[in-house]
């Protein structure tokens, strides 16, 4: 579903990338660890084309990311055509980005409506389902700032699921929430692995990454430095980075 092949991205000098494989099968969980500052978030970023990367390339579901091919050569898509290509991949963020003079539903068929030019009636019918499934039934007419941090995450979650995308992007989504927070955000995200939904979530909650990931991946200094099952990467880890990294933040 989501292939990832000898991607580098640099800021000016700073490479930040170096040459990122991965490869991401559809229902599958894949969970991303590495300190800060090795290059999590660009990749993500990366993958929504919200960063054109420097070398190497992307494809969702066997379409390049950005570009097109032809004669051999890449060409880079229209900004119309991007925006279609998000629709495919929902992104939550850390600090939620909400829209904050919207209330919870109109967050959540905002982009159905606009962008897919979905009915409002059907879109909102849809968005009921969603929030009922990340128990937030209650909230619809709620503003952002009425609700807590793990609830305006779970609208979050359900407003990237409104567009029905083929994989979900998670960005540390429980890194800005109080402790008492975090599971209940992981819940709806641990509900959304058991039906099969396709994700690559950055996270430090290694027992979190045990329980949903089918593959782990450490990356250092812009690179997967090691990946496979949660078993062997967080138990087993081969480079001595890895066991430094999780020796912090277990
Ligand atoms: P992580 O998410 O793993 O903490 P990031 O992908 O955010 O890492 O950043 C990796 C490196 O890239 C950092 O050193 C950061 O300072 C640098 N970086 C990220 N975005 C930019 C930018 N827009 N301009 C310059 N440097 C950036
Ligand atoms: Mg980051």
């Amino acid at each position: 579903m989501v292939d990832v092949r000898g991607v580098h991205k640099s800021y000016g000098p700073t490479q930040v990338l170096r040459g990122v494989d991965l490869r991401v099968r559809a229902g599958e969980v894949t969970v991303v660890l590495g300190p800060s500052g090795s290059g999590k978030s660009t990749l993500l970023r990366s993958i929504n084309h919200l960063e054109k990367v420097n070398r190497g390339w992307i494809s969702i579901d066997g379409e390049l990311i950005g570009y097109r091919r032809s004669g051999g050569k890449l060409y880079e898509l229209k900004e119309k055509d991007i925006l279609r290509q998000r629709t495919h991949i929902g992104f939550v963020f850390q600090n939620f980005n909400l829209f904050p003079h919207l209330t919870v539903i109109e967050n959540i068929i905002e982009a159905p409506v606009s962008v897919l030019r979905r009915p409002r009636r059907e879109a909102v019918r849809a968005a009921e389902r969603l929030l009922a499934r990340v128990g937030l039934a209650d909230k619809a007419d709620a503003h952002p700032r009425q609700l807590s941090g793990g609830q305006q995450q779970r609208v979050a979650i359900a407003r990237a699921l409104a567009l029905e995308p083929k994989v979900l992007l998670f960005d540390e989504p429980t890194s800005a929430l109080d402790p008492e927070l975090v599971g209940e955000v992981l819940d709806v995200i641990k509900d959304l692995a058991r039906t099969g939904t396709t994700m690559i979530i950055v996270t430090h909650e290694i027992g979190f990454a045990r329980e949903v990931a089918d593959t782990v991946v450490f990356m250092d200094g812009g690179v997967v430095l090691e990946q496979g099952p949660p078993d062997a990467v967080l138990d087993q880890p081969r480079h001595e980075r890895t066991r430094a990294f999780l020796s912090k933040v277990l």
